[in-house]
């Protein structure tokens, strides 16, 4: 989608601190970090949420986790952890409408998020 942030970084129109690539998945660090680590893992396809998705797209979500799956390995966070955090909508701060899995890891996150 033209006007969305995270297609023109798909695209290479913005550029990204590049974490992760295969056909369907793009990783790269936040501009923003909110932990030592902090990482975006988006389908290079445009939807806008996991509701988004139709169920003959199913397969997208499983890329999508594998490849979360991916980064947190090659990255080295499973020992010490890490958390996934979806944001959607205004509530539930969702900035970019584009979906994005964070990883955030690096320090002790507290709990419940505020
Ligand atoms: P959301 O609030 O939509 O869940 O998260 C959007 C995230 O995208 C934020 O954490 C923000 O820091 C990050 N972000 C916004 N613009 C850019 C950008 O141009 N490049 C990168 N790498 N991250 C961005
Ligand atoms: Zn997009």
């Amino acid at each position: 989608m033209d006007s969305c942030l995270f297609c023109k970084i798909v695209a290479g129109t913005i550029p990204c601190a590049k974490v992760y690539e295969n056909e369907t998945v793009l990783a790269f660090r936040d501009i923003d970090p909110k932990a030592p680590t902090h990482i975006l893992v988006i389908p290079k396809e445009h939807v806008e949420s996991v509701h988004d998705v139709p169920a003959e797209k199913a397969n997208l979500l499983a890329e999508l986790m594998m490849a979360v799956s991916a980064v947190v390995v090659q990255e080295n966070l499973v020992e010490a952890g890490y958390r996934l955090v979806i944001n959607s909508g205004s509530d539930g701060g969702q900035a970019v409408v584009h979906l994005h899995v964070h990883i955030l890891a690096g320090r002790s996150l507290h709990w419940p998020p505020g």
